[in-house]
């Protein structure tokens, strides 16, 4: 028996959850049956038929092709990025906050940082212009690969799942 209802996991992922329901689910054990049901919701929201494996921010996921069996990186918009163990942001489209005046776009003038020691890089979908995810490292440093999710102990470990089948 699940814990939760499929309704109150959807105003989970909508940010509509009554604060009771969100104190109790955040200091309850977590349980399997409220990742697959997270999983449900977030496949409700998308148009494409390939399975969510695992979500990486609110509109990008890991999926497994429903013909193929590999397993990419994609947008909920359907625009796929690359296979999931290369890093995504090396596709996305990328808007390189580096001067003054770019900054002044998401700073109030003088608080920004010395674009000298630090840049935004943001990235986006090259086909919805989704934004998914934003670094801000020194100018020299590398495209920062977020992490390599360990989803077979997830499944297999964490929450005694099956892992989808994979053909990299
Ligand atoms: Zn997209």
């Amino acid at each position: 028996m699940s814990t939760y209802t499929r309704e109150q996991v959807a105003n989970l992922v909508e940010g509509k959850l009554d604060w009771d329901t969100t104190t109790r689910m955040l200091t309850m054990p977590k349980d399997e049956e409220r990742f697959e049901l997270y999983l449900g919701v977030l496949q409700g929201k998308v148009k494409w038929h390939d399975r969510i494996v695992l979500p990486l921010g609110p509109h990008l996921y890991i999926v497994q092709q429903a013909a193929t069996r590999r397993w990419v990186t994609k947008c909920g918009c359907g625009h796929v990025f690359c296979g999931w163990k290369e890093n995504w942001k090396l596709h996305a489209n990328v808007y390189v906050r580096d001067t003054a005046e770019a900054m002044a776009d998401v700073y109030p003038a003088l608080m920004a940082p010395d674009t000298a020691w630090q840049v935004y890089r943001e990235y986006y979908c090259p086909d919805c212009g989704t934004q998914h995810d934003v670094e801000a490292p020194t100018p020299w440093y590398p495209v920062i690969h977020d992490f390599e999710p360990d989803i077979d102990a997830f499944y297999g470990e964490w929450l005694g799942l099956p892992v989808p089948e994979r053909v990299d």
